[in-house]
């Protein structure tokens, strides 16, 4: 028997109060996006689900399309029908008898928001369970472990029945939390951070740094690419590009080596925080994770974070690199990643960097030069890309330089 339909059930809606609309909106435009290959697609929600109506386009595929949709707790194929005792044992052994295979068990699941229709929950499942124990030779009860639960639900406009609930991922639908910045660069940790805090509902835009001629071809590429990927959650991802050599250089000239990191990364800060207020974002993400390397200690932190009252979001923080090496590999940037290339920030990390700097110290070294002309003219010569999780982005992107 041919599913009709599939019934979407929320996540943490409940928790969420008067934001119920703005929840059920971005998931609804999270679910068109996934599903604009099929043109024939109906979506309704309402307050407590959400159905997506197939009109002859093909179950199966949608069924794996919704799977990494954030927002959705569990999803159900599902069969509406008419508020009728016949009709409904007919659709029940339709649906049953389509998935039975020989020496299977079953049980009947009824739920009843509609309290005027004829049957209760128990008699639903007796008439049910009885017609379909005559009509399915072969087939028996069992209420602990069943092969085949079909879930009968009768709702103020019609009965509705499944037989299967598929996981969903979880988590608030994209949007739902606001817009942040995230600052991506070829790394490991970063694409995963952005793809956490998308999960948690925010919407992002990426803003990454990069240093020609002292960063490659490939450099860029890796950027690009880790951008499709996430761009692949949510149909399309902004990517702002940052000409970051002059301030390198002039890091360079003006920092003592051992503070040139601290200083590149509050450079880096400043002009993503700028890039944020003009993009109405409300946050700053970053793939930084405690005691991995110089740059992230906390006296680093402390020192690097002065520059900026944005909050600052770091969903790693507290995570073992296995850990993040294993969402990476989910989210299937790992091997991205990991290829070879020059971060603009590596190439002019001195052999030993402060592992803990001074703010005192940082700010002293940067007030013999005025770095706001240059962070000005940085983020305006921003590039800024739509990247497309499946379009040919290389050869535009070349001609930036
Ligand atoms: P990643 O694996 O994300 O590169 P990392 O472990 O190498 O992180 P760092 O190099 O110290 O750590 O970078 C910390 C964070 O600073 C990164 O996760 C990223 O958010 C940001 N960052 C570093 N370099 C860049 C860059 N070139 N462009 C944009 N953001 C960057
Ligand atoms: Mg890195």
């Amino acid at each position: 028997m041919n599913y009709d339909r599939i019934l979407i059930r929320y996540g943490e809606i409940s928790t969420k109060g008067r934001n119920r609309n703005k929840f059920i909106d971005k998931l609804k435009k999270s679910v068109r996006i996934a599903l604009a290959p099929f043109p024939k697609v109906k979506i309704e929600a309402s307050r407590d689900r959400m159905y997506v109506l197939l009109n002859g386009e093909n179950g199966l595929e949608i069924i794996g399309k919704l799977k990494n949709i954030f927002g959705i707790q569990s999803y159900s194929p599902a069969i509406k029908v008419e508020k009728d005792v016949e009709a409904l044992k007919q659709a029940s052994y339709e649906l049953v008898n389509s998935q039975f295979k020989e020496g299977q068990t079953f049980k009947i699941t009824a739920k009843r928001s509609d309290k005027t229709f004829e049957l209760n929950t128990d008699g639903i499942n007796q008439t049910i369970g009885a017609h379909l124990l005559k009509n399915i030779p072969g087939m028996k009860v069992d209420v602990r472990n069943p092969d085949i639960n079909l879930r009968v639900e009768v709702r103020p406009d019609a009965i509705y029945l499944s037989s299967e609930t598929i996981q969903g991922a979880g988590g608030l639908p994209i949007g739902s939390s606001g817009k942040a910045m995230l600052m991506l660069s070829g790394g490991i940790d970063s694409p995963v951070a952005g793809y956490l805090s998308m999960k948690r509902g925010v919407e992002i835009e990426a803003v990454h740094f990069f240093s020609p001629p002292f960063t490659s071809e490939r450099s860029k590429e890796k950027v690009i690419d880790l951008s499709k990927k996430l761009a692949g959650i949510f149909g399309s991802l902004t990517l702002h590009i940052v000409h970051f050599t002059d301030i390198q250089q002039a890091i360079r000239e003006q920092v003592p080596e051992n503070y040139s990191m601290t200083s590149t990364r509050r450079m880096m800060l400043r002009i993503t925080d700028e890039i944020r207020k003009k993009q109405e974002g409300l946050a700053i993400i970053t793939g930084e994770s405690l005691g991995q390397v110089a740059s992230q200690t906390l006296e680093s932190m402390y020192a690097i974070n002065e520059v900026t009252n944005t909050p600052i979001l770091r969903p790693l923080i507290s995570m073992d690199k296995t850990d993040i090496i294993k969402i990476a590999e989910e989210i299937d940037t790992l091997d991205i990643s990991i290829r070879p290339f020059e971060d603009c920030c590596t190439i002019f990390v001195p052999s030993s960097p402060k592992t803990k700097p001074k703010r005192e110290k940082v700010n002293q070294y940067e007030s013999y030069f005025d770095f706001e002309p240059l962070i000005q003219e940085a983020v305006q010569e921003v590039e800024t890309i739509i990247i497309k999780p499946d379009s040919e982005h290389r050869s535009e992107f070349n001609e930036l330089f």
